[in-house]
């Protein structure tokens, strides 16, 4: 049987394995798809080994998707775009090969269901780790009003908004820093949500008709929702769409097939 797997630090609240469970038995496909958490320092031997070993495909989340570019050998322009990877396969050459489907999947999600269009917007992104490379290409194509970008450290924020600089200019600040701004849409792109904490953003920021989204997914995004809610957020959702979106493409990728998504995002906030 053919096998995939998510590889991250941690991992093992990833509903990745039971996502393309879910695809396979609508598809009528076998695989073994597991969740495998590797150490810091251990990604690349890793990642060479499994698909020595005969692995088929990887997803590759928190912290990695950084490391997981650095060491393809072919990729997708929307991975270049991003500089980050989040899907890794061997192409007909034997190369190892990365695309992100991070981006396409936050779109689906905002766009196909839950109605959002970004057009026009003012968005404020939270956070500048590998998830918002893969987010932010595919956002600006979209022609929001402007972009804004917290991050705590600074300098990944100044990093990311020098690699974006060509096509996009991002408006970048730490958290301590004043930003008189109010929002159409915040998406939090942090990983505070992990491990129960809130990025420490000003309430005021949230505009009249504001969207709030949390790139977290379940109980780990209820800080995040909750506050939105709070504060006067019109809507505020987690990330479990955007997940099941990717995790589509993903599918696509390996396999040539295009799940449907609406039965499995349901079925995975039934459980
Ligand atoms: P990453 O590369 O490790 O980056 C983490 C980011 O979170 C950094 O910007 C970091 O700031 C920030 N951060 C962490 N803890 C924080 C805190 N307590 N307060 C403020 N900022 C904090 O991770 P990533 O790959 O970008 O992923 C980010 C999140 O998105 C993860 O939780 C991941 O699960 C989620 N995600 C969801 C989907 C989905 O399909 N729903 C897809 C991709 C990612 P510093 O730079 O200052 O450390």
């Amino acid at each position: 049987m053919s096998r995939y797997a998510v590889i991250g630090n941690p991992v093992s609240h990833s509903k990745s394995p039971l996502i393309h469970q879910l695809f396979a038995a609508q598809s009528g496909i076998q695989l073994d798809y597991s969740a495998i958490e590797v150490a810091a320092d251990n990604f690349d031997n890793f990642v060479e080994k499994f698909f020595q070993d005969g692995g088929a495909g990887l997803n590759v989340t928190v912290p990695f998707k950084e490391s997981a570019f650095k060491l393809v050998q072919e990729c997708s322009s929307r991975a270049q775009v991003a500089r980050a990877v989040n899907t890794l396969y061997i192409n007909s050459s034997q190369q190892l090969c990365g695309d992100n489907t991070d981006g396409i999947g936050l779109l689906t999600d905002l766009k196909a269901n839950c109605g959002i269009q970004l057009t026009g917007k003012n968005i404020l992104i939270l956070g500048a780790g590998g998830a918002v490379r893969g987010i932010l290409g595919m956002l600006i194509k979209e022609l929001p009003g402007s972009i804004t970008l917290l991050n705590r450290t600074l300098a990944r924020a100044h990093a990311l908004q020098q690699d974006f600089a060509k096509i996009a200019n991002i408006d970048v600040h730490d958290y301590s820093s004043s930003v008189n701004k109010q929002f159409d849409l915040i998406i939090n792109a942090t990983s505070a949500g992990l491990v129960s904490e809130l990025p420490p953003v000003h309430a005021s920021m949230i505009g009249p008709d504001c969207v709030c989204y949390d790139m977290v997914y379940g109980d780990k995004a209820a800080a995040f929702v909750l506050w939105a809610r709070k504060h006067g957020a019109k809507v505020a959702v987690d990330g479990l769409g955007m997940l099941v979106e990717q995790a589509a493409e993903s599918f696509y990728i390996w396999h040539g097939v295009k799940p449907q998504t609406a039965p499995v995002i349901a079925a995975l906030r039934k459980s």
